[in-house]
């Protein structure tokens, strides 16, 4: 598998999410809106998501497993599975590039909250 060619093209897509993030947020200090009740929480919430509030929770939530993947692929753990251990169908990480489980892993377990993703 050519783990080069699959890092540009996360690089590129993360690249692509982030200008859309930073092009919406601009919309969005452009608009007019007379302050609301919720303002300060807008606001609170606007800090803590920096620009990435402005983009849709797909696009976070995309970009949020981009950066996973990419953080696997630069601890040279991107094609193996994070919960067994056995790499990772390369034709499976061709359809679904953020993924970090086997087929097997994936389809067999349901619910999935046994083990950390974060150890
Ligand atoms: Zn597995």
């Amino acid at each position: 598998m050519d783990i080069q060619a699959v890092r540009v093209h996360l690089l590129k897509r993360r690249e692509e999410l982030r200008n859309r993030a930073s092009r919406a947020s601009a919309d969005l200090r452009h608009e007019s809106d007379p302050l609301s009740a919720d303002f300060a929480e807008q606001v609170t919430q606007r800090e803590n998501d920096d620009v990435l509030g402005a983009i849709s929770q797909s696009a976070q939530a995309e970009l949020r497993q981009l950066e996973a993947a990419l953080r696997r692929l630069e601890e040279g753990r991107y094609t193996t599975c994070s919960a067994c251990g056995e790499p990772i169908e390369e034709e499976r990480l061709a359809a679904v590039p953020y993924t970090d489980r086997c087929r097997a892993c994936a389809e067999g377990a349901p619910t999935s909250q046994h083990y950390s993703r974060h150890p």
